[in-house]
């Protein structure tokens, strides 16, 4: 069922995957991101109100795992994960959530033009495609 989590227990558990802290003004959330490329990251939201030290209300207990992209000065979502609920197991929750997020962008980049890979699904199944694809065609792959 719900569970409570401590601003504590949230920093421990995103420390250990190599996550940095952050706040949100807006949410008044604590939330945690790390770099997985250069201008690519993974941004956990955590439902921990920092001011206050505690878990944010049940109904707005969904702990969310986004990947986003820098481009000049604004941020775009590349990928959003089903919320994670605020339960017993969420560690291992969050976790399988996090290792999604990584499985998006391929550790090499595109063999033809150097730019990022994306996991994308084909007629013959899952594929990593050149991200420069939309633009300039380029039709790099990897396994
Ligand atoms: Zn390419």
């Amino acid at each position: 069922m719900y569970v409570e989590i401590t601003e504590d227990e949230f920093d421990q558990f995103m420390y250990q995957k190599g996550f940095v802290r952050d706040y949100d003004i807006r949410t008044y959330e604590l939330i945690y991101f790390k770099f997985i490329k250069p201008k690519i990251f993974i941004r956990v939201y955590s439902t921990i109100l920092s001011q206050e030290g505690r878990s944010r209300a049940r109904g707005q207990d969904a702990i969310r795992v986004v990947l986003r992209i820098e481009n000049k000065r604004n941020i775009y979502t590349l990928w959003s994960g089903p919320h994670v609920k605020r339960v017993e197991n969420w560690r291992a929750n969050l976790a399988n959530r996090i290792d999604e997020a990584l499985l998006q962008i391929h550790p090499l980049n595109c063999p033809k033009c150097g730019a990022f890979m994306v996991l994308r699904q084909g007629e013959n199944g899952l594929f990593y495609g050149c991200s420069n694809y939309a633009k300039t065609k380029c039709r790099g792959t990897r396994e």
